[in-house]
């Protein structure tokens, strides 16, 4: 069965900051699913490294208050796209981004503050039937 991956949890460098977050545990699943790697960041068009972005009010804005939110919502476009192509009914994303985080994400005020919340590609898949979970769930 495939499964999609946030591209960066399985190493590849394409955070905001220009590194990876491999996963060992996420990584693992290898042995029960093929993993489908995606950034919808960069999918959506935005180079890396890009300044961080955090979601207010359901726009996708840096903390000068540049507008991303377009980009934000091919990229999720994009991903649901892959995710049916290759029939992924599950997806296992990274927490906390205003992307691919699930259930909770930071609150806009770039602190580290966590809200209750979805990500732009996140919210996307689970509303097309897609399962999300975060690497923290597994
Ligand atoms: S958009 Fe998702 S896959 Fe891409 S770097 Fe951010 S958390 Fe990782």
């Amino acid at each position: 069965m495939n499964i999609l991956v946030s591209a960066c949890l399985l190493g590849v460098d394409c955070r905001y900051c220009g590194t990876g977050l491999f996963n060992e545990a996420v990584y693992q699943l290898k042995g029960q699913y093929n993993l489908i790697p995606v950034c919808p960041e960069q999918l959506g068009g935005l180079t890396t490294p890009r300044n961080p972005v955090e979601l207010v009010n359901g726009q996708a804005v840096d903390q000068n208050q540049n507008d991303f939110t377009d980009k934000f919502e091919k990229g999720a476009r994009e991903t649901l796209k892959i995710a049916k192509l290759l029939d992924c009914k599950m997806a296992v994303l990274k927490s906390c981004s205003p992307s691919c985080g699930y259930g909770k994400i930071y609150d806009g005020t770039f602190s580290g503050n966590l809200i209750d919340g979805n990500g732009k590609t996140a919210a996307l898949l689970a509303e097309n039937g897609i399962k999300v979970i975060t690497e923290k769930d597994i």
